[in-house]
């Protein structure tokens, strides 16, 4: 039907007109409309949305770019689905509020049961293995419980296939998202081990089950929780100041290690001045200052680049360095040869650059 169609409706104005009969009715864009909202954690709320027949799905562990307008303009962010696929398609995502946050203060204050939001097709890496085998280790921070959370429904919808232990650090009990399932599923499951550790709260130990308190990342406490972390798969999720610990304890050591950080990292101000970037597809030529990520000193310009979850995950941004050196703002490398795929959400320059854009 949309085949046949096509040469003679253009798809936004097809949607422009679907969306006053349905408002996720669309000719190819990914809809879904929230059809619940729950209450997770003191500054966490679920959503759980029925998309149209565009979004194709996720696996558990992966990431979507969430699109609401904000004020009269788009604003994109990526969020991870807490469930396992359904039957009936829905997703559910739980959002932290973040404080003077534009999308999570959307999502959390205002979002009601009714409106609609655009998603991206999912992504991401944090996903269990075709083959159910070894020992896993999930090293979950804040918000990055959620891909995490994914990855134990789907462990526990298949009777737990393998050893899987999960920390998970929040800043005080009220923060836990998740917490009363979690200390059931490891109540009934032995192959799972949980661990809740509290940052903030010096509550009686008793008050809460699997919890410890005060207990930050370090080598010694990691390997007295994990005995067998040299054979242990692990991954990570969080802040990327949690991201790059877990990386440096548990990154040598642990059998493969694997992170994802929902923040970007410190940008270190050693690279000072403005560099000439030349965008070639758009003939455009700007002054921007050295040390920003590209993708937030072209926007402070008002150029829109395509972009989705700005931590240099999904790649959406990512586009063509014809010349000129860069830095990769996640592991410091700088790169000067051309590229058909630099991720200018993670990237600033060293240099002048010629960018495909
Ligand atoms: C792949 C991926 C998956 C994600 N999944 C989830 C998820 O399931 N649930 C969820 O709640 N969030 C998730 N996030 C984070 C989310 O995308 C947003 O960054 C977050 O909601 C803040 O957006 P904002 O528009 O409210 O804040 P912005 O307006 O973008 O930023 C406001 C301020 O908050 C800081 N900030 C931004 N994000 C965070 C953060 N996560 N923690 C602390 N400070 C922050 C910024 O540096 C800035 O100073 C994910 C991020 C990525 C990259």
């Amino acid at each position: 039907m949309s085949r046949l169609l096509k040469p003679l409706i253009a798809p936004d104005v097809f949607d422009f007109w679907a969306s006053r009969f349905n408002p996720t009715w669309s000719w190819e864009r990914p809809l879904a409309r929230v059809i619940e909202r729950r209450q997770e954690a003191r500054d966490s709320v679920t959503l759980v949305l029925q998309p149209n027949r565009h979004f194709t799905g996720f696996k558990p562990g992966q990431h979507i770019n969430v699109t609401a307008e904000i004020d009269g303009v788009r604003v994109t962010r990526s969020y991870s689905p807490t469930g396992i696929p359904r039957a009936d398609r829905r997703i559910a995502l739980t959002v932290k509020r973040i404080d003077g946050g534009r999308m999570s203060t959307q999502l959390c204050d205002h979002t009601q049961v009714g409106d609609v939001l655009e998603l991206s097709p999912a992504f991401g890496e944090m996903t269990w293995p075709q083959a159910a085998d070894g020992r896993w280790l999930l090293l979950a921070a804040g918000s990055g419980i959620t891909p995490l959370m994914s990855l134990t429904r789907a462990w526990a919808a298949a009777s737990m296939p393998t050893e899987l232990t999960l920390i998970y650090w929040a800043r005080t009990a009220a923060d836990l998202c998740f917490a009363d399932e979690l200390r059931a599923l490891a109540a009934r499951e032995p192959r799972f081990h949980l661990q809740l550790v509290l940052t903030r709260e010096t509550a009686s130990l008793d008050d809460v089950a699997c919890t410890e308190h005060g207990a930050h990342l370090t080598t010694e406490w990691l390997q007295q929780q994990v005995p067998g972390l040299e054979q242990s798969r692990v991954y990570a999720c969080g802040p990327a100041s949690f991201v790059d610990d877990a990386r440096q304890i548990a990154g040598s050591r642990a059998e493969q290690f694997h992170a994802e950080a929902f923040t970007l990292p410190a940008v270190t101000d050693d690279i000072h001045g403005t560099v000439r970037v030349e965008l070639r597809a758009t003939g455009r030529t700007l002054e921007l200052p050295a040390g920003q990520p590209l993708l937030s000193a072209l926007e402070a310009q008002g150029i829109r680049p395509a972009h989705g979850c700005r931590m240099g995950i999904c790649n959406t941004c990512a586009c063509g360095k014809f010349a000129g050196t860069t830095q990769d703002l996640n592991t410091g490398e700088r790169h000067s040869e051309p590229t058909a795929a630099l991720r200018i959400c993670i990237s600033r320059a060293c240099s002048d650059l010629t960018l495909d854009l």
